[in-house]
């Protein structure tokens, strides 16, 4: 038994906050000019409770909330209920009272005085058996965060932005005189302004400047500033001036580890080696060893699986010059640490797609659809203790659902919402299943 809860109010007499309502009397009712409420029964279920009234007749209903405190109206037109019918639902740890009133001479408004913040669902269901009309009235929980949960800070996943060469090591060089190692930075910059506009995320930039980083000191910033993934932006080249597209490398597991030792001592031949299968810019030395060590510390599935979805999303910005994820066959012997992707993102050495490497519009296109793929991702499989990770529920969509009225019901901001489950559009199917984000 809970002692705290309470009791319901019995009388009508607490319709203050309502419109000035008579007292429904079943004396003046009209059977021909609506329904009654014969019933009132209540049922506990897990997540909601079901309210069903026993209606004789056809009754045309709305429901809403209204919040501080939380209440749910239901309005039925050209419905009469008995006096003390809302007194024969018991009292329960969601419902605090129930008043009723009469509105427009005819129509009954129900008002249920909440514990906690509900949504509610409504459908009516006609005679069947020995059942007549019935309204139900389900109010599921909206498990509002707990004061545990407000407390607890939860951290951002951070995305670490590797730009590519810099300095005296310009990268490769386009027809034009483009160099990758400006381009590339261009692009990181882009590309950390977007992920930090997203809730739960934020970039830190590897190179900031025009400088020379050595592939250890790049990394090293990643693990310093506790990077849950790092990005790698290059540009590629091929001597044939038609190649062009985009493309993701990831590293894969395979092989034995007794040879990733032998090839982790001979490191500078074994590059080569390692990425004998997979078709890399081969002049690019740096890529070749960002892949390499990363090969070491990144998690592989991980890898591929963020690989994928940033490739997803460039398909709609930019040709893709591989379908897949590319796979460097590579045996990984230590624990895995960074999840780690080297994104390819056009050919400078191909005219049109140097011109685009150096378009603003194209830059910015290509940021916002790496951080979609990276915000899908970590709406997944975001780290625990990050805002990512974290939910206070959720939400199954149903038809006629849209993000404002979902958030509204659960009071959370629309853009949390949005970003908790990397909703990029407006568009939610039936069934989608959503996570309700922690504020
Ligand atoms: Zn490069």
């Amino acid at each position: 038994m809970e002692n705290n809860r309470r009791k319901f109010l019995k009388s009508l007499a607490g319709l203050s906050g309502l419109a000035a309502s008579a007292v429904p009397n079943l004396a003046t009712a009209r059977a021909t000019s609506g329904a009654t409420v014969r019933d009132i029964r209540l049922s506990k279920n897990s997540g909601y409770l079901r309210l069903v009234f026993d209606l004789d007749g056809i009754a045309e209903h709305s429901i809403f909330t209204l919040h501080g405190p939380e209440r749910v109206v239901l309005d039925l037109k050209k419905v009469k209920m008995p006096h003390g019918m809302v007194d024969q639902v018991q009292a329960n740890a969601l419902i605090r009272s129930i008043r009723s009133g009469v509105r427009n001479d005819n129509d009954l408004r129900v008002v249920f005085d909440l514990s906690k913040s509900v949504t509610p669902r409504s459908f009516l269901l006609a005679p069947s058996g020995k059942s007549g009309h019935r309204l139900v009235i389900d109010l599921h929980d909206n498990k509002r965060p707990s004061a545990r949960t407000i407390k607890l800070n939860k951290r951002d996943v951070v995305i670490a932005i590797d730009a590519g060469h810099g300095g005296r090591d310009p990268g490769a060089i386009g027809r034009s005189g483009t160099y990758e190692k400006t381009v590339t930075l261009q692009i990181a910059k882009r590309l950390e302004k977007h992920i930090n506009k997203q809730k739960g995320m934020k970039a830190i930039l590897v190179r900031k400047n025009d400088r020379f980083m050595r592939l250890r000191e790049r990394i090293h910033k990643a693990r310093d500033n506790h990077a849950d993934l790092m990005i790698s932006l290059h540009a590629d080249s091929f001597p044939d001036p038609r190649a062009r597209g985009s493309s993701i490398y990831a590293l894969s597991v395979n092989g034995a580890s007794s040879e990733t030792a032998r090839l982790l001592a001979e490191k500078e031949n074994a590059v080569d080696l390692l990425f004998g299968d997979v078709n890399l810019a081969v002049d690019d030395q740096m890529v070749k060893e960002v892949l390499f060590d990363l090969s070491l510390t990144g998690t592989i599935e991980s890898s591929l699986d963020i690989g994928s979805e940033i490739l997803g999303q460039i398909k709609s910005v930019s040709r893709v010059h591989k379908k897949k994820v590319q796979q460097a066959g590579f045996a990984v012997l230590k624990a895995p640490n960074i999840p780690s992707v080297l994104l390819e993102t056009a050919f400078i050495s191909n005219p049109r797609e140097e011109k685009n490497l150096r378009s603003a519009t194209y830059q910015i296109k290509l940021a916002k659809a790496i951080t979609r793929g990276v915000g899908k991702y970590f709406a997944r499989k975001a780290p625990p203790g990050t805002w990512l990770a974290s939910s206070d529920g959720e939400y199954s969509v149903d038809s006629g659902d849209n993000l404002k009225t979902i958030a509204d019901n659960y009071q959370v901001n629309e853009k949390d919402l949005r970003a908790r489950n990397a909703l990029y559009a407006d568009n939610l199917m039936a069934g989608q299943v959503l996570k309700i984000p922690v504020s």
